[in-house]
């Protein structure tokens, strides 16, 4: 249910509701809007009713939310939330790239791209320092010492960090040095993970799980939000089909749905969804046409030696062409990048 007050409404009227949604036994999640606040109501809804809440004063209407995902919902808050990521943001009018490789493979590498995805225009530089392998025998990334390269990259370019948190028990060490944790798509059920970057004030982009449905993904980021982190960015990065010429299938069509169905920003990973680098700038191209805020694409200044991805990397010059490539379409639907 969402608590709609009068515009009017005292703060002591505000203070009331939340203590009677409190003795009911579900948790208030304000949303103050620039009229009015809301105050949406999340626990199991069973046998309570919306007249419980609806006599007290102050209170403009209450009405039951039909979707599963309550926070995240567009009926509850139909403005867009502009999500920051480092010293920029992702969900406003003005699109976000985060670029870099799959995994931070040496301290020069990392900044050689941070240098040149920075120059082409990235806000964020992305680079998994745990990563999350099918194979147990494959490379699972440089751990801590990686961490510590990711961050010299910010101090030398001022981009964000984006980087995979595999764990719960990680949140902390992670946290420590980046601006956005990384739920990947393996994880995005993982429901201890998701409520421990929840407790977190980092930004956290939340991948679509390989399999997962529409639903599912929205819920995944209800339990991010529930725990009381408002700031989650999702990313379609494809799904699993029975199509073999793409690593997995990029739903565009998900991406105008999830904007129409949740406030929060919705980016495309392509370079997942392709897995081959000849794919990657006609689905960007695709995605912004579509509606998405930004971009995570995944570069690498030698893709033909990367240790992890590389057929789907873009080199530094390609990346620059993507750029170029995705302003003129991100114009034609009155967007900026
Ligand atoms: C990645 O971003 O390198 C990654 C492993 O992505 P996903 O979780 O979408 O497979
Ligand atoms: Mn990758």
């Amino acid at each position: 249910m969402i608590v709609i007050m009068k515009q009017n409404a005292t703060q002591d009227q505000v203070d009331h509701m939340i203590r009677r949604i409190r003795d009911l036994g579900l948790s208030p999640h304000i949303i103050q809007g620039t009229a009015r606040v809301v105050i949406a109501c999340v626990g199991d809804e069973h046998l309570k009713s919306p007249e419980q809440l609806a006599v007290g004063t102050g209170v403009d209407k209450v009405i039951p939310v039909l979707a599963r995902y309550k926070i995240a919902s567009r009926e509850v808050k139909p403005e867009a939330t502009v999500v920051p990521v480092g010293p920029g943001s992702l969900g406003g009018p003005r699109l976000g790239i985060i670029a870099g490789p799959c995994t931070v493979e040496s301290r020069t590498m990392l900044l050689e791209t941070a240098h040149a995805v920075k120059e082409a225009g990235a806000i964020g530089l992305r680079g998994g320092a745990f990563k999350p392998r099918t194979d147990p025998y494959a490379f699972q990334g440089l751990a801590e010492e990686g961490l510590g390269y990711l961050a010299e990259a910010r101090e030398a370019t001022g981009l964000a960090i984006v980087t995979e948190v595999v764990s719960s028990e990680q949140v902390p060490l992670v946290a420590r040095y980046a601006d956005v944790l990384q739920v990947g798509a393996r994880n995005m059920q993982n429901f201890a993970l998701l409520s421990a970057v929840g407790r977190t004030d980092r930004t956290i982009l939340l991948k679509r799980g390989l399999s997962a449905d529409f639903d599912e993904f929205l819920l995944a980021a209800e339990y991010i939000l529930s725990q009381g982190n408002s700031r989650v960015i999702l990313c379609e990065r494809g799904i699993r089909t029975f199509e073999q010429y793409v690593r997995f299938t990029m739903p565009i069509a998900s991406i105008p749905a999830l904007k129409a169905a949740t406030h929060l920003p919705v980016i495309c990973d392509p370079s997942h969804a392709a897995g081959r680098a000849d794919l990657v700038e006609p689905i960007s191209r695709a995605a912004i046409a579509a509606g998405a805020d930004g971009l995570i694409i995944e570069v690498h200044p030698d893709p033909e030696n990367a240790r992890i991805d590389g057929p789907q990397s873009l080199d530094l010059p390609a990346f620059a062409r993507l750029v170029d490539s995705c302003r003129k379409v991100a114009e034609a639907v009155g967007r900026t990048l």
